[in-house]
């Protein structure tokens, strides 16, 4: 069931994408435990892997309101799969604009084409929210950096061929000499050290990918030291959006499911939805729908929400895999760290308040 037509060309191929791709085959993704490089090529060909890229290498230069609608209709797909679209665009993002010719050239057209895709790295095993307290080192040399480190929950790991990596060149926490740098994923010293066993998203490889002394050329700058904590933020805002989009398409997909099953499922001479706990349990996530789309802000909570009172509607064929709401469950859990986390967001939102 979709209550409202897209909005825009974009987000109704989007639509289509989540319709005849992602819905027929995520369960086949998920037991093969194998990321669909060929949905994702199907993907590009709609325009959704160069949502942000400009129109130079391919991109569609789409708004971040645009990009919502997209990753609403993604998220009522598959939430793990359209978070992949989101971190590739973010990589996408960042290399055809802020890029240096050379390095636009390299890889923006291919990004954009689905031909590679984009790994964003933050994130390491000491430090998630905490994020100047990384420690990879970058070390200037005569034609660019040299890289040692290593990174956690990086997403596409093993798949990405490039990454984007946030960096430091000195020791001490803090900001200031943090910088932005794309490495190619098959450079020599680049290796996948481990893939994490999840609770869900089989087919999405997240894990754990080392540095040794890798060279790293000048012109794959992205953001010189100083400059590489803001302009990861900066990317981390605009994906914290994606996921909250995402959020509501995943509690939209899930009060279908659960009315569609409450009209037909016949119980005490009616149906389930002639009951007025029922109605009310939906009516609640409705409410959470619509106002979700309209904050955009805590939606992981709301879809977290949505996931319990829309499977307990289904009662014990909630658990079943032939509906996809447990997996719902565990991805609107997840949802809630992805990018930041939601308590991190409220500290972001309190810090802009005492701002003003
Ligand atoms: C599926 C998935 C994919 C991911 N993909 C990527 C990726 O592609 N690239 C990348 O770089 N990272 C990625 N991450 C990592 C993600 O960004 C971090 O997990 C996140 O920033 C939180 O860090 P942490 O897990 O180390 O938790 P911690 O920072 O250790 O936090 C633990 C708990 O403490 C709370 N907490 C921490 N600090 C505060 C505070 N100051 N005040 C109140 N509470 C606080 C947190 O909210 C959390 O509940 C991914 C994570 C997941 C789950």
């Amino acid at each position: 069931m979709h209550a409202d037509p897209p909005s825009s060309p974009l987000a109704l191929a989007a639509r289509r994408h989540a319709d005849d791709v992602i819905k027929p085959q995520v369960r086949e993704w998920e037991r093969d435990a194998l990321f669909p490089r060929e949905a994702a090529l199907a993907a590009a060909a709609d325009g959704l892997l160069g949502l942000f890229a400009p129109g130079t290498v391919g991109g569609q230069g789409a708004s971040l309101a645009e990009a919502m609608d997209v990753f609403e209709e993604l998220g009522r797909g598959d939430a793990a799969y359209a978070f992949a679209l989101s971190m590739h665009n973010a990589v996408a993002n960042a290399i055809s604009r802020s890029g240096q010719p050379e390095l636009r050239e390299r890889y923006g057209p291919g990004l954009v084409s689905g031909e590679l895709l984009g790994g964003f790295s933050l994130t390491e095993p000491h430090a998630g929210s905490d994020a100047a307290a990384i420690t990879t080192q970058a070390v200037a040399v005569d034609d660019g950096w040299r890289v040692t480190g290593r990174k956690a929950w990086v997403s596409l790991a093993g798949e990405a061929d490039v990454f984007v990596l946030v960096c430091r060149t000195g020791s001490e926490r803090g900001t200031a000499d943090v910088l932005m740098l794309a490495v190619d994923a098959r450079a020599e010293g680049v290796r996948v050290e481990r893939l994490y066993d999840k609770a869900a998203a089989a087919f999405l490889p997240i894990g754990e990918v080392s540095y040794t002394e890798v060279h790293v050329p000048s012109h794959a700058l992205i953001a010189p030291p100083g400059q590489g904590m803001r302009a990861a933020l900066g990317a981390i805002d605009v994906a914290r959006v994606d996921i909250a989009a995402i959020s509501v398409g995943l509690a939209a997909e899930a009060l279908a499911i659960a009315l569609d099953y409450a009209r037909d499922r016949k119980a005490f001479g009616g149906t389930l939805l002639d009951l007025q706990a029922i109605q009310f349990a939906l009516a609640d996530v409705e409410t959470d729908v619509v106002a979700g789309r309209m904050l955009y802000r805590f939606c992981p909570d709301a879809a977290l929400r949505a996931s319990i009172a829309c499977s307990e509607v289904l009662g014990a064929y909630g658990l079943l895999h032939e509906y996809p709401l447990a997996r719902f469950l565990a991805h609107a859990k997840m949802l809630q760290v992805v990018d930041g986390t939601t308590e991190v967001q409220r500290i972001v939102i309190a810090r802009d308040l005492a701002r003003r």
